[in-house]
């Protein structure tokens, strides 16, 4: 780094914590140089043009909403690794949004929500899904009991197709209410 960028840097940092991230990068560059020397090699040839070796592409689609664009997910022992548009894919026909194009790390996600859970006692816990359908629609009758089914409101997402919106808006009927929304974007 050249004396006018650090002084540069330094003016728009700070000092004192520009120093601190100037010893923290020469701190990472000492151990990543050793690293590098004893763990890590160029890739070959065959692993550059291939680096998921036995993998087989999965025709998919993007669930973040109901348009459905089409992605080919690569998937290797089980696990998504990589992911690329579906170029033959007779709705989106090659293309998809900033969302589906982040599909493969949403589905990988560590924070993803995998099943239904509740807090008890300041402790998040597992439930099976009719223990949680049951606990909804006790919940739900015990509102429609106490303040009336307007007090509810049914909100649905741009991820549902014509007939499940369709769906949706008859059991909020059923329920008594027509605050419903679809939330549509598109
Ligand atoms: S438009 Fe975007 S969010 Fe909707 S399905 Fe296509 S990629 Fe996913």
């Amino acid at each position: 780094m050249t004396s006018t960028t650090q002084n540069a840097l330094s003016t728009k940092i700070g000092r004192r914590s520009f120093l601190k991230m100037a010893a923290i990068a020469g701190a990472f560059g000492a151990t990543s140089s050793f690293a590098s020397e004893n763990v890590t090699r160029p890739a070959t040839a065959e692993e550059v043009k291939n680096p998921f070796p036995g993998s087989k592409e999965v025709k998919t689609i993007c669930t973040a909403c109901s348009v459905g664009c089409g992605i080919t997910a690569e998937v290797q022992n089980g696990v998504w690794v990589r992911q690329e548009v579906a170029q033959d894919h007779p709705i989106s026909l090659g293309g998809h949004c900033c969302k589906g194009a982040d599909m493969i790390d949403m589905v990988r996600s560590e924070v993803r929500l995998k099943y239904p859970m509740v807090k008890e006692a300041g402790q998040w816990k597992r439930i099976s899904w009719d223990t949680a359908y049951e606990r909804i629609s006790k919940k739900l009758n015990s509102l429609r009991e106490t303040s009336g089914p307007d007090a509810v409101q049914f909100l649905g997402s741009a991820k549902m197709s014509s007939e499940q919106a369709y769906y949706f808006r008859k059991f909020a009927a059923f329920f008594g209410t027509n605050n419903t929304d679809h939330q549509a974007r598109i």
